[in-house]
């Protein structure tokens, strides 16, 4: 790899990069800034970011107006431990941009968004079993880490050491575009299921985009069982439309995580939903939750400086940098003959090295062949593009991504003694 500088693998134990060894094989990079659409690591190469930090650089790295409110904010002080107006202005934009909230809890992080949301389905309904899917990941809380997407997927570990079998037994696995699996947990399991949590559109076993009806189909499960719908959209809010996955499909769930986007890049996240339910939240209502920094001003700031700019011009051009990506990708595989195949939602794609036409769960995402995706991901490395380090993830363009990006990435050459040239196109930037 270019990256010349080395780090001990203690140093390098840090953070969602840790993975990068088992899947695909490499050595993390270690970056030490990004501008627009690009990144530079400490050995001064530059690549195109096509990861986006895992999705919250919507507008691309150091982008001027949120750098500007950051810097300006910061010089009021970064932390008060008591309500700010930016918090309040924070929570009217959550509540006009996604359908279902009408009350909104800050927090830190997704995780804390959707462990809250948990605990907050369990103490409103009073039931004990939460169901999720195989292949979703909803953060590193001890309750998700069973059949879980992301790094858990790639370390082929999806139990992780440490989460106690009390409380592994509370969580119900049900299969990802298969209603019928949830509907027979529910009957094994009456009246005991406080909550089904989904990422409504999955992007932790790589893009897999619901079947129609299925969002529908549980909605309805969920309201016949008295049990509420969480939508996991840390990934997918304020990233598929202004009101995310719930809007798109209209499907109204009961409460919504957030992260990433919200935080415009600093850590943020919420968790939202009908007013009866979030009322149950403390200090209101009896279900605890708290946190030091949450609502943090400089995080509050940064995110609103994103969420007030997302209109439909964003969303459009975001679409016409994604589609051109997905189509020139699409062109590159019938030339090559390869077996793939590209899963889009807007501007979060996965290239699935897949023998089947759609991967459409866990089951047909574990049999991608990942080592077709290693040599992708370290031959595109190569050419100065980065793109997400695992088959199990997702790009997340930015609408910094140029026409110049857009033909590095897709560029293939007939000439045989190309040594540039790979399976699947690309060229140095
Ligand atoms: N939910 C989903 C759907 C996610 O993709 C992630 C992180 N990738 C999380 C929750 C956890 O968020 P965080 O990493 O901010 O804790």
């Amino acid at each position: 790899f270019k990256q010349k500088t080395a780090y001990e693998i203690p140093l390098r134990l840090v953070g969602s990069e840790m993975c990068i060894r088992d899947s695909v094989d490499s050595t993390p990079i270690f970056f030490k800034s990004g501008n627009g659409s690009k990144m530079i690591d400490i050995d001064d190469n530059e690549y195109i970011d096509c990861v986006g930090s895992w999705g919250p650089l919507i507008f691309g790295h150091a982008e001027n107006q949120t750098v500007e409110a950051i810097v300006n904010c910061s010089k009021n002080g970064t932390t008060f431990g008591a309500p700010t107006e930016l918090e309040t202005k924070m929570a009217s934009k959550i509540i006009e941009m996604v359908p279902s909230i009408e009350k909104v809890r800050m927090v830190s992080s997704g995780t804390e968004a959707t462990m809250s949301a948990i605990r907050l389905a369990r103490g409103y309904t009073r039931k004990d079993l939460i169901i999720k899917f195989s292949g979703n990941y909803h953060g590193h809380f001890d309750s998700f880490l069973i059949k879980a997407g992301s790094g858990a997927m790639t370390l082929g570990k999806p139990d992780s050491q440490g989460v106690t079998e009390n409380i592994a037994k509370d969580t119900l696995v049900a299969e990802f575009n298969d209603i019928d699996s949830v509907v027979e947990l529910f009957n094994e399991n009456k009246n005991k299921i406080a909550a089904v949590i989904i990422e409504p559109i999955a992007g932790n076993m790589g893009l897999v985009i619901p079947e129609k009806n299925f969002l529908n189909d549980l909605r309805a499960i969920c309201t016949e069982n008295n049990s509420l719908l969480i939508f996991d959209e840390v990934m997918s809010g304020f990233r598929v439309s202004k009101g995310g996955a719930q809007e798109l499909y209209d499907v109204i769930p009961d409460i919504t995580t957030l992260g990433k986007i919200i935080g415009g890049g600093l850590p943020a996240g919420a968790y939202g939903g009908k007013s009866e339910i979030m009322d149950h939240v403390a200090p209101d209502g009896p279900v605890y939750q708290a946190g030091t920094l949450s609502g943090n001003p400089l995080a509050m700031t940064a995110g609103l400086s994103v969420l007030e700019r997302l209109n439909d011009d964003v969303y459009s051009k975001l679409e016409d940098i994604s589609s051109k990506i997905h189509e020139g990708l699409q062109i590159n595989i019938e030339k090559t003959g390869i077996n793939a195949n590209v899963a889009r939602v807007g501007s979060m794609m996965t290239l699935f090295f897949s023998d089947s036409d759609r991967v459409k769960n866990y089951t047909e995402a574990k049999k991608c062949n990942t080592t077709h995706y290693s040599q992708y991901f370290k031959s595109m490395l190569e050419l100065g593009i980065y793109l997400p380090p695992s088959q199990y993830e997702c790009l997340f363009l930015s609408n910094k991504i140029d026409e110049n990006d857009i033909d590095c990435l897709l560029y293939t050459s007939d000439a045989a003694d190309d040594s540039l040239r790979v399976d699947l196109g690309g060229r140095r930037i």
